[in-house]
């Protein structure tokens, strides 16, 4: 068996991680949901929330947690995977606010869980603070907050110039900065593991070392296939996210890209008070050095970077999650920004698999003929949105009409990426083409004026 407190701090200071027992035969139940991260859990949550009579399982081929819920930066960010701007153009003004709105209402009811089920996941809404560290950067948050200001919501956000970012921590070269209030910081794993207890407590039972290796839609009943046996349901759920693409029918819905994050040991006093951060809000940026931060609450920095590997035929292996030259990177961001942390330890770098659908776009859908409901593509962008997804399955399920099943991700259908090799050959050359323009364009100061063709293909 795999020891699976390698595959983050987070894991590895979460608890026990002894699997539940796998499947043992076949079963006809309510809802039979493929994979136990935050989109499975949170859907099995909100459907016992819902109906506390209904049967519900949940086959998870690892351990709950095992995916990139037990590993992600921790951001419960309130922003929706695809830009608030481009929702505004496509969907209108009322679906963008109601969607930012539902995405402020999910970083709330991961709240509202871990204190009524007693999870200790370390949340606090503290927000996000954004860096920029230079005038091209700062631009992109002033768009983003007139975006905002469009949506009626400017009061969720706030701009803030260099000495605003100094009053919350001290950033080398920072010159003003962004702030999302209505997001919150966690310990994922944590969070993954309580809720899969919450879940064993309203009456959803739980199998680990269980793979799914197929699905078959209904009429009449969807069913799941395991070598352990089969779960026939009204409704099967498939909430793998990246790991959906091993499953001979979504080879093309979704494809992996990996995430890496390195963590330092608790840093000294000293350096705390140099650096600040009091407020132990989530901290992000944009550029070569940038990434995705957290502050432990023992004091520790977490920095995941904005470098990926894409891998071939979409095959999710263990050897992804090492990345030396990933990890070095992340290490040298991690003391560019905080000068103060010099010579500090790293004491563990790992990496996991978010999905990405070919538009960007999120689909949180239930099919009422064939039983098929799925949430999954939320692009690096997952820990709040699988709750969102969550609600609105459960909603679906169970037939609610409600403002949650009127959104577009609920009809929403993405094609397929392209077959081997083209999508690996387009996709790796269109992110290594946005990374060097990114790199001259730091270096020199100068900035395209219109997006690149690669800027493009990547947005398109
Ligand atoms: C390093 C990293 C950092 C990230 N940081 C952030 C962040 O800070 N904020 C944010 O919002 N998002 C972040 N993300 C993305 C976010 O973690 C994911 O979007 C989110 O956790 C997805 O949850 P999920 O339940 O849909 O998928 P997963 O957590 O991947 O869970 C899928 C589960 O399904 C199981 N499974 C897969 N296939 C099968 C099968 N055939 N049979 C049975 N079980 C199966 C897997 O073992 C897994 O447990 C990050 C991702 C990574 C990798």
């Amino acid at each position: 068996m795999k020891d699976y407190r390698r595959y983050s701090y987070w894991l590895e200071t979460a608890g026990d991680l002894t699997p539940r027992p796998p499947l043992d035969g076949s079963l006809d139940v309510d809802v039979a949901i493929l994979g136990a991260g935050f989109t499975g859990l949170w859907t099995a949550y909100h459907l016992l929330e819902r109906e506390p009579s209904l049967k519900v399982v949940v086959l998870e081929a690892e351990i709950a947690g095992f995916g990139a819920s037990g590993r992600n930066g921790g951001w419960c960010y309130s922003g929706f995977p695809y830009p608030a701007s481009k929702l505004l153009e496509e969907y209108g003004r009322d679906t963008a606010r109601e969607i930012c709105q539902q995405m402020y209402a999910s970083v709330n009811d991961v709240g509202r869980v871990c204190e009524l089920e007693g999870i200790d996941a370390h949340y606090l809404k503290a927000g996000v603070t954004d860096v920029a560290r230079n005038d091209h950067q700062m631009q992109h948050y002033r768009d983003y907050y007139e975006t905002y200001r469009t949506l009626g919501l400017e009061e969720h956000y706030q701009l803030l110039d260099r000495d605003g970012v100094d009053e919350r921590l001290r950033v080398a070269r920072a010159v003003g900065g962004f702030r999302m209030k209505e997001s919150a910081t966690i310990q994922p794993a944590l969070l993954a593991r309580g809720l899969a207890n919450a879940v064993e407590r309203h009456g959803g039972v739980i199998y680990e070392q269980t793979r799914v290796t197929d699905y078959t839609p209904g009429p009449p009943k969807p069913t799941l296939h395991t070598a352990r046996g089969n779960v026939t349901a009204r409704a099967v759920v498939l909430a793998g996210e990246a790991y959906l693409a091993a499953l001979p029918k979504l080879r093309r819905a979704i494809m992996p890209m990996t995430s890496h994050m390195v963590i330092t040991e608790p840093l000294p006093d000293a350096v705390w008070q140099e650096i600040g951060w009091e407020g132990r809000e989530v901290v992000g940026g944009m550029g070569v050095t940038a990434g995705y931060l957290n502050k432990t609450v023992d004091g520790r920095i977490a920095f995941g970077p904005y470098r990926s590997v894409v891998p071939y035929g979409s095959k999710i292996t263990d050897s992804l999650n090492w990345q030396e030259d990933i990890f070095d990177h992340a290490r040298r961001s991690t003391i560019d920004w905080f000068p103060a942390a010099r010579g500090t330890r790293f004491t563990h770098a790992w990496g996991g698999v978010f999905g990405i659908p070919r538009d960007r776009f999120p689909t949180m859908s239930f099919d009422k003929r064939t039983g098929i409901a799925t949430g999954r593509g939320y692009t690096g962008s997952g820990v709040s949105t699988a709750n969102l997804s969550g609600r609105i399955l459960a909603d679906l399920i169970t037939e609610r009409d409600t403002v949650l099943t009127h959104l577009p991700m609920t009809t929403h259908v993405s094609r397929n990426w392209e077959p081997e090799p083209l999508r690996w050959l387009g996709t790796t050359l269109v992110r290594k083409s946005l990374q060097r323009t990114e790199r001259i364009a730091e270096k020199t100061g100068k900035y395209p004026d219109k997006p690149t063709l690669a800027q493009r293909i990547w947005r398109s």
